[in-house]
């Protein structure tokens, strides 16, 4: 029998890898169909738990495959509702996700890489630098672990992937898991319930226009000019927002689609009425929506809010101009787990 780090992670693989895999032992492909069902739509921990396979097959599948899981290592509860969930990885690396209610929608939050190697200047995650890329099995395996907290009381209704990382960074593992969360016999979330948000890495983007895409596009733009943005987001002195925008106004959208724009706002750096203005032609012939985020403040970020006026006003000159501008403040700030906050520490030991 094989060592256990020297099996296959069943949920490594994408929908059609699992179908490849099963093959080797000459099943059927109903049977690829049942084992995606065990493992994502009831998240069994074990092979033995998929009933409805033979004793034979699942000895089989115990030989070649394993089954992994995330270890919860704390969850922090804000007033406001959000849960925070400190997630153990195998190698001792430790992520978070995020569960958002709100309304009707509970939105989880997941992370697609331990650190992040981009160093945006106002976000604590930057502050981290790049550890290493998740694993298709680590960013499921978020949605599994929280869902079992849960234990079916209610359903996790949307996905984005924002926590920490950059997704397009990760791409490969990244779509493979996107392709798992949306596949009718996997997690079956809608594609309008997936969103993947991107610092605007232009090979991605690029990459992205020959795919078949199953989420919505959310692009942190955090300025209206070249030069701040640089200030704000070093990867914009590789990758330029004019030709990030210039690719986005190609991106192949379905009727009615949109991209989110995300902004936030930092006092004296991209919050003024000319900013404001400046954003109007940037986004013209993109069907869009902004999303202005005031910037959660922390010790270590050397920017400060904007006040509530600051941010009304902002959004008034944009929605003056026909564009769709809301303010969202971020849910979790009280426990470190509001967009920016994310480090995957413990707060206590
Ligand atoms: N790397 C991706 C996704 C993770 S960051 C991206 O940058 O889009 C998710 C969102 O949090 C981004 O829109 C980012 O601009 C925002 N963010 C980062 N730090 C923040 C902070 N201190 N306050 C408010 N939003 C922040
Ligand atoms: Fe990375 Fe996004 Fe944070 Fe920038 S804002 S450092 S891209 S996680």
């Amino acid at each position: 029998m094989k060592d256990a780090l020297e099996k296959t992670d069943l949920k490594n693989l994408s929908p059609t890898e699992l179908e490849g895999f099963i093959a080797m032992f000459g099943k059927e492909r109903y049977r690829s169909v049942q084992a995606l069902r065990w493992l994502y739509r009831r998240g069994v921990r074990s092979v033995d738990e998929m009933s409805n396979l033979s004793k034979k097959f699942r000895e089989q599948l115990n030989q070649a495959g394993r089954i992994s899981t995330l270890q919860s290592i704390r969850i922090e509860e804000d007033r406001d509702g959000t849960k925070k969930f400190l997630l153990g990885l195998e190698d001792g690396n430790r992520i978070e996700s995020v569960l958002i209610p709100d309304k009707s929608r509970l939105t989880l939050c997941v992370s697609t890489q331990v650190g992040c190697g981009l160093g945006c200047r106002f976000c604590l995650t930057g502050k981290m630098g790049w550890k290493r890329n998740l694993s298709v099995s680590e960013i499921v395996n978020q949605i599994l672990a929280v869902r079992e907290h849960l234990s079916g009381k209610s359903p996790i209704t949307n996905i984005v992937l924002m926590g920490m990382g950059e997704p397009l960074a990760n791409y490969v593992n990244t779509l493979k898991a996107i392709e798992l969360m949306a596949h009718p016999d996997g997690f079956g979330f809608s594609s309008r319930r997936i969103t993947l948000s991107t610092a605007g890495l232009l090979p991605g983007l690029e990459k992205l226009l020959n795919e078949k895409i199953r989420f919505r596009l959310a692009v942190s733009l955090n300025a209206a000019d070249e030069e701040t943005r640089s200030r704000l987001m070093p990867v914009n002195r590789r990758y330029p927002m004019k030709r990030v925008l210039d690719v986005l106004r190609n991106f192949p959208l379905k009727r009615r689609a949109r991209i989110t724009f995300e902004y936030v706002m930092v006092e004296g750096v991209n919050d003024s009425p000319r900013d404001a203005k400046r954003l109007i032609p940037l986004l013209k012939g993109i069907p869009s929506k902004i999303n202005l985020i005031p910037l959660n403040e922390a010790p270590e970020i050397p920017f400060r809010r904007p006040s509530e006026e600051r941010v009304r006003e902002f959004q008034e000159i944009l929605m003056k101009a026909g564009l769709t501008a809301i303010v969202r403040t971020s849910k979790g700030i009280n426990i470190s787990a509001a967009c920016g906050q994310l480090q995957g520490r413990a707060l206590c030991p």
